[in-house]
């Protein structure tokens, strides 16, 4: 016990009173209208506390207490089924602790059990149904209710397709409940809440939710148009039945029945089985097609089942051990906008630490600025915070009950938090970005970890931390500068010295080894990821191709649609991006050319040319795909190693540095007779 009202009997009871009102409020939110207004963390927590306070004062425990009732009155627009055997919840476990204390408690009370055996079971996050068979015939169905009557949902359910409609057994009892659990596919959630949100309607919180809402309509068309599914997990009542002695083989039988029941399910011998079934399920998890909040384990002996009988609102032979919390409610302390390589502007909620998914979270993606403006984050806020698998922490939503006086929306900021260049918004996009290109110290820094990580140029030991002190040192502006760290003044860098620069120096060395497609990727072209990368080097073979194609024929690449082809030739044709791309390449950056078979023999094949100034019949990018054709390379600078300088008209500095190194300049006509051979 803790916390100051508990300390008299009289503080108890108006915490008691406070916590009844507030749970309630919770249910009808979450059983009746199928919108939970906090996480269940939060729930769970206060039902906690209120089950803790009772505990500690039995004279406060009422009939009526959210700790001795199952779920929430059925809401009248539905007709009532009384169930025949009571619908139960499940008493929880958060901890390996608990789960062995509740191992404890059953031989405790089983006097010489022996070891106990236990069916293991995925905890389905969908709501409790109970479908009646008559004579092996689907009667009727209703939802748990608060245990003891449901709403009836007959039709509704009949809409999923899994479902019997007849138990195939040529024995089927005279009347049989049989209990499973609804739920939405997540494949079904994600694609009905992208619908949901492109027709501008409310979006779902989570496919518990979503489940429940599509299956308790009034109109079951509605419920029949929702991606629904029902794995059977027990039967309640039975009359007139020969049912097998474990809850194991239940599960079979209702296979067998033609019932759908969690592949996952198992039978194991003690309490350290159900153990190791809960650290697999729990990294098969993500895999999973459901959602899981954790793992029942239910005593299989229903004999055992029996002996031990239920608790007010919860069977004695069973527990629900739950995977850490992934949602938590937790206050904005403020929203930053974060700058990304490409400039795009990310809000970013500044939160009360938090503890969610097993880890503590202190910042949560915002995404973009519709979405901020869409949920309407304020500084101030309670949010709820969900943090799944190995996902970004995110904001859910605000809970808009407990907002504080005085909060104002958050707005874009018209310059740069990082470098002051103005921000800019193209009107049919969700992200702004900063103008400020590598004169922002945020795309900069951005820009070398992209290069350097593990996808792209992988340099071992290059992280965030090290790049920004060679930003801040001044050593590094582009990537290319990587390739020319002087070793001395690296290791002057804190916490460097000799060893761990030579160590650096000699992981950038490997680095320059690399392939196309790494290459590619490494350049953070704006929407060019790894697979757009691969595409691009698989199509065009070598980089002189690439940089001398024009957005059609970057357009055939596979995938590439017009965005992306307008973004990779820019990149190019981009004067800072052509020189660090040189760069690279003269520090000695490359791969195992691989040029495309057909080209490979052309006519001007092992040739090198350079191009400048306007060309009077044909664009550059014309040009250079011309030359491609005829399997030679175009390059942006002149070098020692370039065959043909093409001159247009206004030529640049390339000319002089041409003449100067003897290398052969071609006029427009001149170009022309050599390409006609
Ligand atoms: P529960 O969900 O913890 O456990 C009982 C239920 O588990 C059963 O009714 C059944 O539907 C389900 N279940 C899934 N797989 C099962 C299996 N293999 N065998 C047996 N049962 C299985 O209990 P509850 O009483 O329905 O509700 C409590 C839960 O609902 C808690 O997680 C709580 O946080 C949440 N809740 C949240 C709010 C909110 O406001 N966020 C309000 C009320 C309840």
């Amino acid at each position: 016990m803790s916390g100051p009202d508990a300390i008299t009997l009289e503080g108890a009871a108006r915490r008691a009173m406070q916590l009844r009102e507030l749970l309630e409020r919770y249910n009808h939110r979450y059983y009746v209208l199928d919108q939970p207004e906090v996480p269940d963390a939060e729930y769970d927590l206060r039902l906690r506390e209120l089950q803790d306070l009772e505990a500690a004062y039995p004279e406060l425990v009422t009939p009526q207490s959210p700790t001795q009732r199952v779920g929430a009155t059925p809401a009248a627009a539905f007709a009532a089924v009384r169930h025949h055997l009571p619908m139960l919840s499940l008493d929880n476990a958060f901890s390996e602790e608990e789960v062995r204390a509740f191992d404890r408690r059953i031989h405790d009370r089983l006097a010489d059990a022996g070891a106990v055996r236990y069916s293991a079971e995925p905890k389905l996050d969908g709501l409790a149904v109970n479908a009646i068979y008559i004579d092996g015939v689907y009667a009727r169905a209703a939802t748990r209710g608060d245990g003891e009557t449901g709403e009836d949902i007959t039709a509704n359910l009949k809409t999923i397709r899994s479902l019997p409609l007849r138990l195939r057994t040529p024995h089927p009892p005279r009347l049989i409940e049989v209990r499973g659990e609804v739920y939405m596919p997540l494949a079904g959630f994600r694609r009905l809440n992208a619908d949901a949100q492109k027709r501008g309607e409310k979006t779902f919180v989570n496919p518990r939710n979503a489940a429940a809402g599509a299956l308790r309509q009034l109109d079951p068309r509605v419920s029949a148009a929702r991606p629904l599914d029902l794995f059977a997990y027990g039967v309640g009542f039975a009359e007139d039945a020969q049912l097998p002695e474990r809850q194991s083989e239940i599960l079979s039988l209702l296979r067998e029945w033609g019932f759908r029941v969690c592949p996952e399910t198992r039978a194991v011998d003690s309490i350290e089985g159900c153990l190791e079934y809960f650290a697999r399920i729990g990294e098969a998890r993500p895999g999973l097609p459901y959602q899981i909040d954790g793992v029942v384990y239910k005593v299989d002996e229903l004999v055992l089942q029996r002996e031990l009988g239920f608790a007010s609102r919860a069977p004695r032979w069973a527990i629900a051990h739950k995977f850490p919390a992934e949602e938590a409610l937790t206050i904005v302390r403020d929203v930053e906008f974060q700058v990304g390589r490409t400039g795009a502007l990310t809000p970013v909620a500044r939160l009360e630490p938090v503890a969610v998914g097993g880890v503590t979270v202190s910042n949560a993606t915002l995404h973009n600025i519709d979405e901020l403006h869409r949920k309407d984050v304020r500084v101030g806020d309670t949010v709820t915070v969900r943090r799944a698998g190995d996902v970004i922490p995110e904001v859910v939503g605000v809970i808009f009950a407990r907002r504080p006086d005085g909060t104002r929306p958050v707005e874009l900021p018209e310059v740069c938090p990082v470098c002051g260049s103005p921000v800019v918004r193209e009107a049919d996009q969700a992200v702004a970005r900063c103008t400020g290109g590598r004169r922002c110290a945020a795309q900069r820094r951005e820009e070398l970890i992209h290069f350097a990580s593990r996808r792209a140029l992988d340099i071992r030991g290059l992280g965030d931390k090290l790049v920004d002190q060679l930003v801040a040192s001044g050593l590094v502006h582009t990537p290319a500068d990587l390739f020319h760290l002087p070793a001395d003044r690296l290791a002057d860098l804190e916490r460097m010295g000799e060893k761990s620069a030579s160590k650096l120096l000699g992981a950038i060395e490997t680095a320059k080894k690399t392939t196309f497609a790494r290459f590619l990727n490494a350049l953070g072209i704006r929407d060019v990821g790894e697979a757009t990368a691969a595409a691009l080097a698989a199509h065009f073979g070598d980089l002189d191709h690439l940089r001398a194609a024009s957005e059609e024929s970057v357009r055939e690449v596979p995938d590439v649609g017009p965005v992306v082809a307008a973004n990779v030739v820019a990149y190019f044709r981009d004067a800072e991006n052509a020189a660090i791309v040189d760069r690279l390449i003269e520090s000695g950056v490359h791969w195992p050319a691989r040029p495309p078979a057909e080209r490979s023999g052309g006519p001007l094949a092992g040739k090198t040319f350079v191009l400048t100034g306007t060309l009077a019949r044909q664009s550059r990018e014309a040009a250079a795909e011309r030359i491609a054709a005829r399997g030679g390379k175009v390059v942006a600078s002149v070098s020692g190693r370039t065959n043909y300088l093409v001159v247009g008209a206004d030529p640049g500095s390339k000319l002089a540095k041409a003449q100067a190194l003897g290398v052969e300049i071609l006029d427009e006509a001149a170009f022309e007779r050599l390409l006609e051979g």
